[in-house]
């Protein structure tokens, strides 16, 4: 496909989908809803904020009620998540497994053509990203991919529905990929399984937490620009009506003080909590992206993308992190 077939596809896609796609803002690429094709950037840099609105939005009601009413009205648009990395794929990967049993979610994704490239990001924030392959397609989950060749691309299709686009489209010449599962055949990737075994070492009382502890300002940033920070708090909202309301869903992050909040009585009129300061809180972060996940779905909860890096205000950087883990050593 050269790039004129690639905007009259954009085009074709705008007519019965919504399309969202990488886009210059000022100096930052953002992922937001094109208007005109040609504003589209396909690019090596990763987007500063991610896709993860689009499939996990960072508000939405699950039901209303109305006395014994419950009406669960799923409603949503057919969308275009164009441009994705393949770090980002990765993400989206990671999330179809995370809310596989999620009615909501699920059909938000049955509503998505999720349209991935080739072009391996280089910026300094990133890391864990390999040179594209075309093997590696395999293990991610899209509907079209274009593996950039000189000035064109090598299209692939991924999925039923991305066949079916294409076909409609008019475009034939394109390969199709059969997902072979997210696990490659040679096992988990074999630098998550190194994390994972030092993060197994460490404790809250070691140095590294301590020090992170001590300038982490529990903004959350971290948490709302990764694509695959997913915990999210659940809330009741009542209307005027007696007996009406709502049901939401909103994301959480772990660095917010209520997060662990559990049930039990006040201490010096405090709600107890199991995470009780900031070094838990970010060991905490670190736990669930290097242990839990890839101890539970065989996925490190990150996909090196540096967009946490990119955002924390006080300068936090994951990847430098990542090396003093593999090196932790426990106070003793
Ligand atoms: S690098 Fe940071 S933002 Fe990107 S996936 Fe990993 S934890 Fe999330
Ligand atoms: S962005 Fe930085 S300061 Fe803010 S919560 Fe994350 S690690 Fe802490």
């Amino acid at each position: 496909m050269n790039r004129k077939e690639l905007y009259k596809f954009l085009e074709f896609l705008s007519q019965q989908h919504i399309v969202y796609a990488p886009q210059k803002d000022g100096a930052n690429l953002v992922i937001e809803e094109v208007i005109d094709s040609h504003n589209v950037v396909l690019s090596s840099e990763i987007p500063l904020h991610s896709f993860k609105k689009y499939l996990v939005p960072a508000k939405e009601t699950l039901f209303k009620f109305d006395k014994d009413k419950i009406d669960e009205g799923i409603n949503s648009p057919n969308q275009v998540i164009f441009g994705l990395t393949t770090p980002d794929l990765k993400a989206v990967t990671l999330l179809n497994q995370v809310f596989k049993k999620d009615p909501y979610y699920q059909e938000r994704k049955k509503k998505s053509l999720i349209v991935g490239h080739s072009l391996v990001p280089k910026q300094k924030y990133h890391f864990f990203i390999e040179k594209f392959e075309e093997h590696t397609l395999e293990h991610l989950e899209f509907d079209i991919f274009l593996a950039v060749k000189g000035q064109n691309f090598i299209v692939y299709t991924g999925s039923e529905d991305g066949q079916r686009i294409l076909d409609d489209f008019g475009y034939k010449t394109y390969e199709h990929i059969q997902f072979a599962g997210y696990i490659k055949e040679e096992g988990p990737d074999e630098q998550m399984l190194k994390i994972n075994e030092a993060m197994k070492q460490g404790s809250y009382m070691d140095k590294l937490w301590q020090d992170l502890g001590k300038i982490c300002i529990e903004c959350g940033k971290c948490t709302m620009v990764c694509p695959v920070c997913f915990c999210f708090d659940v809330v009741d909202q009542a209307s005027a009506e007696p007996g009406t309301g709502e049901r939401k869903r909103c994301w959480a992050s772990c660095f917010y003080t209520d997060f662990s909040e559990i049930a039990g009585p006040k201490t010096f009129g405090e709600k107890p909590k199991f995470l009780q300061n900031t070094a838990q809180r970010i060991h905490f972060w670190y736990e669930h992206k290097f242990v839990r996940l890839p101890d539970e779905i065989k996925l490190a909860g990150c996909v090196g993308c540096g967009r946490c890096t990119k955002v924390c205000p006080v300068g936090i950087d994951i990847k430098k992190n990542i090396q003093k883990i593999l090196k932790v050593k426990r106070i003793k």
